[in-house]
């Protein structure tokens, strides 16, 4: 079992911080180049919820992430925020749903974070901020498929 935390302010220029710093974490299971891509897309799409959703782009709120993984090489990835919170999460989870249509949003976050994970969880409620749980099986590595 390994774990670390990080906590960081939303402004979209840590995102790209942020999910890099997750990656690097994950590098001692050895992740194939396939599973780092699905883990960079899951990621990125939470982090940019929380900053362009939960803090409506203003860069103010922490974002507090957690990540650990155990000896079978499961992952659990924690994001969470602040911000103002999801008033009905099914509606959220949808393909093609999103409150901002005029920022040239697809709606599709949700719905490729749950295809990516094994689990995925959304914790909200309006005015109370969001956490997304991310649980992903690394499959066995013979060698290191980055070398
Ligand atoms: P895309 O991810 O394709 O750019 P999107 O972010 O609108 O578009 P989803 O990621 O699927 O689509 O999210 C759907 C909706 O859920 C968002 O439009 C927003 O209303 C709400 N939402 C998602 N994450 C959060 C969050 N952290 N805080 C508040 N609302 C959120
Ligand atoms: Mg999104």
């Amino acid at each position: 079992m390994n774990e670390m935390t990080m906590r960081f302010l939303s402004r979209l220029e840590n995102e790209s911080f942020a999910r890099t710093s997750i990656v690097a974490f994950l590098m001692p299971l050895n992740p194939s180049v396939e599973e780092v891509m699905e883990i960079k897309t899951m990621v990125a799409e939470a982090l940019t919820n929380a900053m362009i959703h939960g803090y409506e782009g203003k860069g103010d709120g922490w974002i507090d992430v957690s990540v650990s993984y155990d000896e079978t090489h499961t992952i659990d990835i924690t994001i969470q925020d602040q911000g103002c919170g999801i008033e009905n999460i099914a509606l959220a989870m949808q393909p093609l749903y999103t409150t901002k249509q005029h920022l040239e949003r697809s709606g599709m976050g949700m719905t490729i974070m749950s295809s990516f994970a094994d689990d995925f969880h959304v914790e909200s409620s309006l005015g109370n901020g969001c956490i997304v749980r991310l649980r992903k099986q690394l499959h066995e590595q013979t060698e290191n498929a980055l070398q």
